[in-house]
């Protein structure tokens, strides 16, 4: 894999991994091995739009490494989708099925297109026939996807019975986050969010502190922030701040969580939507808050503005919202950061949940899919505090030192074939 130089998300994550590959005496030929991604599947396909005219769209589907198990990650559909953010994504994704210990790889996929342009009809031929582009890559057994950035569970339905047209039965553990009448399962939807809060709890309890009595400002309100948000309410933290990509809302004495409870997950604009100070995307990132999510999308926290962030801990809900540079003047500034790949693995958890479910043709209730989330979540975490005080180092480094020692440790024992 040639690898970028210009500032990325790719090189933010490869600089994550080398700190903890440093830490581990990872030798020079594993290390290079990890920094590449084992498959890249680059497509452009046509899809006739609705007007009649024929727009031509690229996907790519990777797989990092799969030494521990089928590769798992999402897809996402966003103009900003390149073949360097998501090898740096499907990276993320190998460490974040590890440091929970989860029997799964990396992968992750994407569509380079703004799928809020795209007219009634379209995002189903889009889907379906990118799911043909990458049907030789995917499936049950080998490569999950399920849903990420601008995709949701329609889009997972579209896959799984595009696949399953295909081999000519039904193939419902292709992909995760379907809809539960399909071979989804119960809890997944709100999953990541849950799971934001959850592990946010841990940290809080870990400082002496209780969720009960932090605010708690939440920048993007789509599967993740929204879901998130009504965690933190229902275990009693207060929300004070959310914001959607055309800005956001703060109320410092915490929102009407009615209203949030009832708003769809990606509602038209929060600040026509909600009532309080109207703040951007960069100021809520600055607020006196204990707590901040970012759980839009990567590179918001940077050298720029990491020292202007008030919160006493950051909480990442989006995948690499912190860059390296920025990372480390939140450490200095005695700000704990609970990293990505464990603060929202609760979704690619109960993913994981809903794959034994189609397999073993057995749904669980929503009870034990949170109960088996919270356990799997909290034995993460403390192994991942317990690493990170031995080794005295951050939550990420320490999450990481864990993953990539686990992900070593199957490439080593299945040994170098042939
Ligand atoms: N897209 C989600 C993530 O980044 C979920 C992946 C999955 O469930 O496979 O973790």
């Amino acid at each position: 894999m040639a690898l970028k130089t210009k500032h990325s998300v790719l090189d933010v994550a490869l600089a994550q991994f080398d700190a903890a590959a440093g830490r581990l005496d990872l030798a020079d030929g594993m290390r290079e091995h990890l920094r590449a991604c084992k498959r890249e599947l680059v497509v452009h396909f046509p899809v006739r739009l609705d007007d009649g005219a024929v727009a031509t769209y690229t996907g790519i589907r990777v797989q990092h490494n799969v030494a521990r198990g089928p590769a798992k990650g999402g897809i996402r559909y966003s103009p900003m989708v390149d073949l360097d953010e998501v090898r740096a994504l499907a990276m993320l994704m190998t460490w974040k099925c590890a440091v929970v210990n989860l029997p799964f790889g990396g992968a992750k996929g994407g569509v380079e297109v703004e799928p809020r342009w795209l007219s009634v009809a379209e995002p189903e031929r889009l889907t379906r026939r990118f799911a043909t582009e990458i049907a030789i890559v995917i499936g049950s057994e080998n490569d999950i996807p399920a849903p990420d950035l601008g995709t949701d569970e329609h889009v997972m339905d579209w896959i799984m019975d595009t696949i399953s047209m295909h081999r000519g039965y039904s193939m419902p553990g292709v992909v995760t986050g379907k809809p539960v009448p399909i071979g989804g399962t119960l809890g997944r939807r709100e999953a990541t969010g849950r799971g934001v809060a959850v592990v946010a709890s841990s940290v809080l309890g870990a400082a002496g502190r209780s969720l009960e009595d932090a605010s708690v400002a939440i920048q993007g309100f789509g599967n993740v922030g929204a879901n998130a948000a009504r965690a933190f309410d229902a275990m009693g933290a207060q929300v004070v701040a959310i914001s959607d990509r055309s800005g956001g809302v703060y109320r410092p004495d915490g929102f009407d969580m009615a209203v949030i409870a009832d708003c769809r997950d990606e509602i038209a604009n929060c600040q026509e939507h909600f009532q309080g100070d109207r703040v951007t995307n960069a100021e809520l990132l600055e607020l006196p808050v204990d707590l901040l999510v970012p759980a839009a999308i990567e590179g918001q926290i940077t050298d720029e503005n990491a020292g202007r962030v008030k919160a006493r801990f950051v909480v990442e809900g989006a995948n690499g919202p912190t860059t390296d540079a920025a990372d480390a003047i939140l450490a200095d500034r005695g700000i704990t950061v609970v990293p990505d790949i464990l603060a929202n693995a609760g979704g690619v958890i109960v993913s994981y949940f809903e794959w034994v479910q189609d397999f073993s043709r057995y749904f669980w209730d929503l009870g034990e899919v949170n109960r088996n989330m919270d356990r799997v979540l909290g034995q993460a975490y403390a192994e991942v505090q317990a690493t990170a005080q031995r080794e005295r180092t951050t939550l990420r480094t320490a999450a990481l030192m864990l993953a990539v020692r686990r992900v070593t440790e199957a490439i080593t024992l299945r040994g170098f074939y042939p």
